[in-house]
């Protein structure tokens, strides 16, 4: 499903002169390999978009393909949350695969290798070979073990295979060039020795293949033909060819390299964002402050917004900071579009209309949508007793303020004018109601011979529902808060405030989990997934009506 027409960019101008010339008769396959360990970000949105929306455009397929060759931080919880993550944003994969279903083809490949003399075992420590690699400036040192020979070498390989051996005792490295101004290129590890069980495949192995010798790999088995990846492996690339020139696959993908998403106020790291779930500093992967997938929808994110979000941004061969703003707007749109209008009043302060019987029903139509007409209406009953904002009202207002005074006059959305007669306190001077009397002549009309300028919104107290509504904001103060010495001091204390005694209009009480509501004047709403229920109303604000952070 693609929102509109993608607009040009480099990778896709690749593709199309691949095309045009005739290479990989006509296909293209794209692949989207996470390794299952977290929860995926807003970072991954874009590259599930750039790799899924390119087979979408060209007519051709992309693999969901889990890169599990770290057992140690992987589990199967991540994959099933990356799988629907990806069905989510609105993509199918073509074929589901995992980086160890090719451990044996893997293996065999190496053996390959070591036969070839391009690979041999290394016995040195890992301090050894991190001395001998050399830095930028110097090339590195041939380990004693580089000479092995090749029968020594494959014996020594298929024991590492059986067990043999403990971690660390030895790996199997490429032989390459040690001198390479490439410090990737200094013989690199292909295989190390680790002694866990793996999610998928238990025990069977005791060595487990690197990343860079998986993933070209896996991409010339499953006949990948373009490899987008992120900038930071542009500097892998030369490895990624040799493995596969040497190994003369059948396939040889074309690895392109893209700018990864970094985004203001947060981070987009698998690394760091377990970090703040594993210090409770935000309530698990789906707190709706968090920028993963399932946190962005729990906020109330939708996936056409954060499609929208990955067209806007573009793809590009440079690193760059995208504001907060962008992602924000991006929902905006959305659910200016899409989302129904709705009451619903925060923090409430009961309005007494002095005026009307006690008991006045009166029932109101409101439209669902005001450019819409086709989104229909609804009924709001008005009654005696209304709840409004206690923000707006003040005794002591600001100048230019346009909301409730005593003695003033306000117009309650879709309604009559009322007009605050008498203040009501407790004993601690708090405001808990307002006296007023309505104007019966001013509904749906200009009252006469005086302007009221100000409209609020408001629910009634006889048939609202109470609710709880979550207020969210940034999680970070910091633009770069991967920065901070330390990311609890970086939180913003105000990213999150819970309105534990809102109402809101009874029509709201019986909505769905994940619907999508504008609260009038305060934003885009969203029943809660979790705790939203028959009973029980809670909604998070995904995003305020207006950029609140433009100063
Ligand atoms: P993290 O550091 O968050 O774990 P990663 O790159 O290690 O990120 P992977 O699971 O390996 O995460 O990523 C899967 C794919 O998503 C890779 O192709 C990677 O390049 C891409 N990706 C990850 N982060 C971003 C990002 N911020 N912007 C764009 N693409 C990203
Ligand atoms: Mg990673």
């Amino acid at each position: 499903m693609t929102d509109s027409k993608p607009t040009a960019n480099f990778i896709r101008n690749i593709i199309d002169e691949d095309l045009k010339n005739g290479k990989n008769d006509g296909r293209v396959v794209t692949r989207f390999p996470p390794e299952p360990n977290g929860y995926l970000h807003i970072g991954h949105a874009k590259s599930i978009c750039l790799n899924f929306g390119i087979a979408q455009q060209y007519g051709g397929s992309c693999n969901l393909r889990f890169d599990d060759t770290n057992p140690v931080k992987e589990d199967i919880e991540y994959s099933e949350a990356i799988k629907a993550d990806v069905s989510w944003l609105g993509f199918q994969w073509n074929e589901l695969h995992h980086a160890s279903d090719y451990f044996d083809q893997l293996y065999d490949f190496a053996v390959q290798l070591i036969k070839a003399d391009k690979a041999y075992v290394e016995s040195s420590s890992a301090e050894e070979m991190r001395t001998m690699r050399g830095t930028l400036k110097e090339p590195g040192k041939p380990s004693p073990y580089r000479n092995r020979s090749i029968e020594q070498n494959l014996d020594l390989f298929e024991r590492m295979k059986n067990g043999e051996f403990e971690d660390g005792e030895h790996v199997l490295r490429a032989k390459i060039d040690m001198a390479s101004g490439n410090i990737n290129m200094r013989d690199p590890t292909l295989y190390r020795i680790r002694k866990v069980e793996h999610m998928r495949t238990g025990d069977k192995w005791s060595i487990y293949p690197m990343y860079d010798y998986t993933h070209c790999v896996s991409d010339a088995l499953e006949n990948i033909t373009h490899s987008l990846c992120t900038l930071e492996f542009e500097d892998h690339r030369p490895l990624y060819d040799w493995v596969l020139d040497e190994l003369q696959t059948p396939s040889h993908p074309q690895q392109i390299e893209f700018a990864r998403l970094s985004l203001e106020h947060t981070m987009l790291s698998k690394r760091r964002l377990i970090q703040l779930v594993e210090e409770n500093l935000v309530d698990g992967w789906d707190d709706p402050r968090m920028p993963t997938i399932i946190g962005l929808r729990r906020r109330g994110f939708t996936p056409e917004a954060l499609r929208d979000f990955c067209e806007r941004i573009g793809i590009t061969k440079n690193d760059a900071w995208i504001e907060m703003s962008v992602l924000e707007t991006c929902m905006r749109d959305h659910l200016n579009r899409d989302a129904h209008r709705r009451m619903a009043v925060l923090d409430p302060i009961k309005v007494v209309i002095t005026s009307l019987d006690d008991n006045h029903e009166q029932e109101l139509t409101f439209s669902n949508h005001p450019q819409d007409e086709s989104a229909g209406s609804r009924p709001i009953p008005f009654t005696k007793e209304v709840f409004i904002d206690s923000d707006d009202f003040s005794e002591d207002p600001p100048p230019k303020y346009q909301r409730l005074v005593p003695g003033g006059e306000v117009r309650l959305r879709g309604c009559y004018v009322i007009k605050c007669n008498e203040v009501i306190k407790d004993d601690t001077g708090k405001v808990i109601e307002l006296h007023c009397t309505h104007d019966p002549d001013t509904l749906g009309k200009k009252p006469e011979g005086r302007k009221v300028k100000g409209v609020v919104h408001w629910v009634s107290a006889k048939h609202g529902v109470p609710a709880e509504i979550r207020l969210y904001d940034r999680l970070f103060t910091e633009i770069n808060p991967a920065k901070a010495e330390s990311f609890a001091d970086a939180i913003n204390p105000d990213s999150r405030t819970i309105m534990a005694s809102a109402i809101i209009e009874p029509s709201l009480a019986a909505a769905e989990p994940e619907t999508h509501f504008q609260f009038e004047r305060l934003g885009y709403f969203v029943t809660d997934r979790h705790d939203h229920k028959p009973g029980t109303a809670v909604f998070n604000r995904a995003v305020t009506l207006r950029d609140t952070w433009a100063k």
